[in-house]
């Protein structure tokens, strides 16, 4: 029997279509999510940007063995080189009905030989069981991030920060262990968990993991809504497409890190550093997000950063339907600027396939500005 109940056919007909979308790519990789709904309840989860908000039990939308059959037989997974995400976009991959699906997709990838990174994000309670199962896998590249805020207001995240720092601190003691840990330090939001004392605990913090990022909030308008519907005082007037951090905030927490070498910007930085791997997303050409990053894994990543040429790009993209109207309208250094494409999962695809930035010419980048929002920075130079 399924710890988690299966959905029927009518039952899933009925859910909002993102919902249904069981493999979906975002920034960070290739997404797997069959099992949607839970019950922690934090403010800013991004449930609430498709519907999904009043799911709060666990349900399945299929079994496992048919979750990863479409996963590696997605047209946009490569065995070895997507990056995979599991269950970040519904759930918590540790709820104790969820944690048997999560072993049971990590071992079927491991037995099928595959050596693609996969990511995993809790805030939930692990126990020593865990390290010992964990460490059985011997293919798949495991990161466990683990998130953790240090907002201590029960209305936005009810389900304390606390137990994620332990379950840090816990899977991260074994000296011999085959995954990586990352402390997930979102999301950092100005007037709720800023103060030099919530910088302090995160740096204390980061010394247990094999690496720290950290990112402001997502924050869109279905969360604004929610904001104001519970009472909770909004953090910014506006809201935005992209994560934010304002600039004053980025300066106080790299002084409170200063001195420490495993501190990253970007999720995939903090992930490749710990498997001591270069940035799959390629980040290391938009070159002021590297000034932070230790030199050893400078050295890794400059060894693979390689300019693609246009060709190589149209090359890969060929296997895409939806990519046939792509141009390439520059390629730097920094990134190919690209225009044809409807939605953002192809490009995410060539990014990973090619190791190398990949932006829409609809969404320009900003200077110094790492893909985030332009609320809180005062310079809007384009770059
Ligand atoms: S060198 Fe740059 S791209 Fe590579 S991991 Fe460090 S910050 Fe990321």
């Amino acid at each position: 029997m399924m710890p988690v109940p299966l959905l029927t056919k009518d039952q899933i007909n009925r859910l909002p279509e993102r919902a249904r979308e069981v493999v979906e790519y975002r920034k960070s990789g290739l997404s797997l999510n069959h099992i949607q709904g839970c019950p922690l309840g934090c403010a800013y989860c991004i449930r609430h940007t498709y519907g999904l908000w009043d799911e709060n039990q666990p349900r399945a939308l299929m079994t496992d063995a048919a979750a990863v059959d479409e996963l590696v037989n997605h047209r946009y997974f490569q065995p070895h080189v997507t990056p995979i995400q599991l269950f970040n976009r519904a759930t918590e991959p540790f709820l104790p009905k969820v944690r048997p699906h999560t072993f049971a997709v990590l071992e079927d990838l491991d037995a099928r030989e595959l050596t693609n990174h996969v990511l995993v994000i809790s805030r939930h309670q692990m126990k020593p069981y865990d390290i010992e199962r964990l460490n059985q896998l011997r293919h798949v590249k495991v990161t466990l991030l683990f998130t953790y805020s240090g907002i201590d207001n029960p209305k936005i995240e009810p389900y304390p920060s606390q137990v994620a720092a332990d379950s840090l601190k816990l899977m991260s003691a074994p000296e011999l262990r085959k995954y990586r840990t990352v402390l997930y330090w979102r999301p950092l939001v100005p007037g709720l968990n800023d103060t030099d004392e919530h910088l302090d605990a995160a740096h204390s913090l980061s010394k247990h993991a094999d690496a720290t990022v950290f990112t402001g909030l997502f924050y869109r308008d279905q969360i604004a809504a929610y904001y104001k519907a519970n009472g909770i005082p909004e953090p910014y007037e506006d809201t935005a497409r992209r994560k934010i951090v304002p600039e004053t905030l980025e300066r106080r927490v790299l002084d409170a890190f200063s001195g420490s070498s495993a501190l990253f910007r970007k999720t995939s930085c903090a992930v490749s550093y710990a498997h001591g791997l270069p940035d799959y997303n390629g980040h290391y050409g938009i070159r002021e997000l590297c000034d932070i990053c230790p030199l050893s894994q400078l050295e890794v990543c400059a060894g693979a950063h390689r300019v693609p040429a246009r060709e190589d790009i149209h090359q890969i993209a060929r296997v895409l339907p939806e990519a046939d109207r792509l141009r390439v309208v520059d390629i730097t250094e920094r990134a190919a600027v690209v225009t044809g494409l409807a939605v953002e999962q192809p490009r995410y695809f060539l990014q990973h396939a090619l190791g190398f930035q990949v932006h829409d010419a609809r969404h320009p980048h900003h200077a110094n500005r790492h893909g985030r929002a332009d609320i809180g920075w005062k310079d809007k130079t384009s770059s």
